[in-house]
């Protein structure tokens, strides 16, 4: 096993960014094409900070999906896990930046290929030879990708590997709440780690989520952690020993696309490289604010992948 290899498995997409904060994409007089999709950003993000990420996903043989597999590789990621679809065409999201750097999303997903990925075309090998495999939602929303997912989750469990999970809740993505919810909860009880925003506690409990009651009812007896982001104020922790919370970093922020992925990548990149860190509140810790830097840096530039830090830039922030 090479024992610090990420596997990030879902979807990797487009974001069109406008170039002007407070006005949707038509208002906008230009925009960025950022590559994105969640689990492509934890990858880059692992691998941008020195650490091994592979990707497993699937685009279009069309611009954009040529596009993200060269950015996957121009970031270091492992890419012998992403399929090209001969027919269906690479995910896109349509971003609207408001003026606090918040972003909504309009997708393209007609079904997008990201959506189509097969079992029979994961590379189960490459899944098997991860430390971590880590994985969102949005994978979940419609077959095949949905026995896809869960083969490969399966096949990683079944290994002794450890499961990260990040709902990434997209709501417009999903039929309706309800089936956001459930098919959130349906995977929630296998992962190890799990990362949440204040917002997805909320959504999932419809309970207030600065209230530790409501935040532990999201917990089950395998997890080894759970965290809870909250933008600049930073996270809160909760193990079965220990909790607490690690304050943010103050940055002006011009565009949070991407400030969870930055976050989780790192966190994963630390759990990695020692996995005493879930016994350790000190060293746990450490690897949150960390993982605060990474998040902040991401949000002083537009899009996800390109304004993912790294080791050196997380490191003068924490030192200012
Ligand atoms: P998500 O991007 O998944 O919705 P958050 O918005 O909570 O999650 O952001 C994840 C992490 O990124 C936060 O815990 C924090 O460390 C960092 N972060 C996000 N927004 C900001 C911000 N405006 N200023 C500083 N740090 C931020």
């Amino acid at each position: 096993m090479a024992d610090s290899l990420i596997v990030a498995f879902g979807e990797m997409l487009i974001d069109f960014v406008p170039d002007t904060a407070g006005v949707s994409l038509a208002e906008s007089t230009g925009f960025l094409k950022a590559p994105g999709g969640a689990p492509a950003n934890v990858a880059c993000a692992i691998s941008k900070l020195g650490g091994k990420a592979a990707f497993v996903g699937k685009v279009g043989d069309d611009e954009f999906g040529h596009m993200l597999i060269n950015i996957l590789k121009k970031n270091g990621v492992n890419t012998e896990g992403v399929c090209v679809d001969a027919h269906a065409r690479t995910a896109l999201a349509f971003v609207t930046l408001r003026k606090d750097g918040e972003r909504e999303f309009m997708f393209y997903r007609n079904p997008s290929a990201d959506m189509l990925l097969k079992e029979s075309e994961l590379n189960m090998g490459l899944i098997k030879q991860a430390k971590i495999f880590h994985y969102g939602s949005i994978s979940l929303i419609s077959e095949p990708c949905k026995s896809a997912h869960m083969a490969a989750m399966k096949a990683a469990k079944d290994a002794g590997i450890l499961l990260s999970y990040d709902p990434n809740v997209r709501l417009p993505l999903w039929p309706s709440a309800d089936a956001a919810r459930d098919g959130i909860k349906s995977i929630w009880n296998q992962a190890d780690f799990i990362k949440v925003s204040d917002d997805e506690v909320q959504f999932l409990t419809q309970g207030d989520p600065d209230k530790e009651e409501v935040v532990l009812s999201l917990w089950h007896d395998n997890l080894k952690l759970l965290v809870v982001t909250d933008g600049e104020k930073g996270c809160r922790y909760f193990t079965k020993k220990f909790k607490g919370n690690v304050t943010g970093f103050s940055v002006k922020a011009v565009d949070t696309t991407g400030a969870g992925d930055a976050f989780v990548g790192s966190f994963l990149l630390s759990m990695a490289k020692d996995m005493s860190i879930f016994e350790d509140e000190a060293k746990l810790k450490e690897a949150l604010s960390f993982a605060n830097a990474c998040g902040a840096i991401c949000t002083t530039q537009k899009g996800a992948i390109p304004a993912l830090p790294a080791v050196s830039d997380a490191l003068e922030l924490i030192k200012s």
